[in-house]
């Protein structure tokens, strides 16, 4: 997702530390939700196919704000044996059973409430009322009984029964709209491929649905479309007229789109964006103050491919999903604007990482740099929103192509993708897919890049010397972000470029030069994430 606007709402309910473990697995989920015709009410009803991991009861957490009224096991009524838990938070659904790990269980949950959060219901500027789900990160369990974890992805069907006049979208592909009574409909939609509750959403308003039709779009294309308020539509369409090219761009260096459709869609997230499959949910505050930029756009549909097509198994993972689509997002700008666009985005980056720079020129660190990326102790899932995953995770990937070259990285991008599609992985699972396919041990890189905090501070002294030049490269960042090691640094003398391994404290060398350099740029092409302060030795 990309962060905006609306973090300071944020509340407790999305602090929970990540201490879910699955012990089973759910495989699809039949979601029925029937929206109330006139407040923010709703009954829901949640089918779930489940492979047992034991014996063990299958636990289902719920938001003690809903009112769980019937619970079927293997479609037969166990209201006597099941037991809910009335928390101050959680609900807890307790589900026993008589099978064994391997077994397969279908549980139908019956509920209804007003969600605190998680389904998020408004009246729009025009007076009507809209339903969207927004459950980044573990926000699903506010609304739907879900093993709400990123390791636990499954198939989902959405039924949304509404008024008339409202329109749905939901995850995957419009089966068929039913005629109800009272004026009613239901909207049924289907997935067949896993994804992560995270991902779960449908959304309900009056709505206007703009296609984008692809122009110079090579086979086979992926049917896209802008929905918007109807107030909306016509900036909706010109600010996604960019996504088929998107798409295309980004399937050309990844792999196949992984799901049968895209939408983009206005919404009240509190996110800027937020990449749920196949139908991204964008801030609706953006479209009247004209804001949908192709970063974002690019963004969110990179997230297709990496956090809901190949999803971390751990939050703590998250610059698998946010540094991903950071990188492909500046990727895209150097696509479309030129390799200058794409460095000066890099660049934006870096210095996010750095912090804000004094009057002095130095730069006031940014706290989130004394943790490491992949932070294992962190408990405030929000809190992982941060430079950390995004931008430095952006870098981790542009080090890493700098490191093995274009053809091994772009293949380990599409390895890794093709291995772990619809699947989950941990960082280790890209280190791996990454050293096959440049050939390389790579692991002091990944330690290095994901599990230190901050990055190389250098202190660079030349001094000519008769036909040569004396160059001494310092680490001089602070002990605790860890000596570095910085093999084929490249440093620009004078013109010549030479490559150093600057992995001790300090490094000596000299370089023969013709005549006598007037500067010496470390990195020139920008292809690491450091702070170099260049001095000439009196
Ligand atoms: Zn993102």
């Amino acid at each position: 997702m990309i962060l905006a606007l609306l973090l300071a709402l944020q509340g407790p309910l999305s602090a929970r530390a990540d201490t879910v473990k699955t012990t089973h697995d759910a495989i699809r989920y039949d979601i029925l939700i029937a929206v109330s015709d006139t407040g923010a009410h709703f009954v829901g009803e949640v089918e779930t196919l489940w492979v047992l991991g034991s014996d063990a009861p299958v636990v289902v957490p719920l938001d003690s704000a809903m009112r769980v009224v019937r619970v079927l096991i293997d479609g037969k009524d166990n209201t006597r044996v099941h037991r809910t838990a009335y928390g101050r938070q959680d609900n807890i659904v307790y589900i026993p059973h008589d099978k064994q790990a391997g077994d397969t269980l279908t549980t139908r949950i019956r509920y209804h409430g007003v969600a605190r959060d998680g389904l998020v219901v408004r009246i729009d500027s025009s007076g009507n009322r809209t339903f969207f789900a927004d459950n980044w990160p573990d926000r699903a369990h506010l609304w739907l009984p879900v093993q709400d974890h990123p390791s636990d992805k499954a198939e989902v069907n959405f039924r949304v029964e509404v008024p008339l006049d409202l329109q749905v979208i939901a995850n995957g592909t419009l089966i068929k709209v039913d005629t109800l009574a009272r004026n009613r409909v239901a909207w049924q939609f289907r997935l067949d491929t896993r994804i992560p509750p995270s991902n779960f959403v449908f959304g309900a308003a009056r709505m206007a649905v703009s296609p984008l039709t692809p122009t110079s779009c090579s086979a086979p294309c992926v049917p896209q479309a802008a929905w918007s308020y109807p107030q909306d539509s016509a900036y909706a369409a010109q600010a996604f007229s960019v996504a088929p090219a998107i798409v295309e761009y980004l399937s050309g260096i990844i792999g196949p789109f992984p799901y049968p459709s895209l939408a983009h869609v206005q919404t009240s997230t509190r996110f800027g964006g937020m990449e749920n499959a196949t139908a991204i949910f964008y801030a609706a505050q953006l479209y009247p103050a004209k804001q949908v930029g192709e970063e974002i756009i690019a963004h969110e549909t990179a997230h297709q491919w990496f956090g809901d097509a190949v999803t971390e198994a751990d939050w703590h993972h998250l610059w698998l999903s946010e540094g991903f689509a950071t990188y492909l997002a500046a990727l895209w700008l150097g696509h479309v604007h030129g390799d200058s666009a794409f460095q000066a985005k890099m660049q934006h980056h870096a210095d996010a990482v750095f912090g804000k720079k004094g009057k002095d020129g130095v730069f006031v660190n940014n706290p989130v740099t004394e943790t490491p990326i992949v932070d294992t102790v962190a408990t405030d899932l929000m809190g992982l929103l941060n430079t950390n995953n995004y931008p430095k995770g952006a870098w981790v990937l542009h080090e890493l192509r700098g490191l093995v070259g274009d053809s091994a990285f772009f293949k380990g991008l599409q390895l890794y993708y093709t291995r772990y599609r619809n699947g989950t992985a941990l960082s280790a699972d890209f280190e791996r897919v990454m050293e096959e396919t440049s050939g390389q041990q790579l692991g002091w890189f990944f330690t290095q890049a994901l599990m230190l905090p901050g990055y190389p501070m250098l202190t660079v002294r030349w001094r000519p010397v008769g036909h040569t030049v004396e160059l001494e490269v310092v680490q001089v960042q602070p002990p605790t972000w860890g000596l570095r090691q910085i093999p084929k640094l490249e440093i620009d003398v004078g013109g010549t470029l030479v490559t150093v391994d600057a992995s001790g404290a300090t490094t000596k060398l000299t370089v023969p030069v013709s005549k006598e350099p007037t500067s010496v740029i470390v990195d020139p092409q920008h292809k690491r994430l450091l702070q170099a302060k260049v001095e000439r030795a009196p």
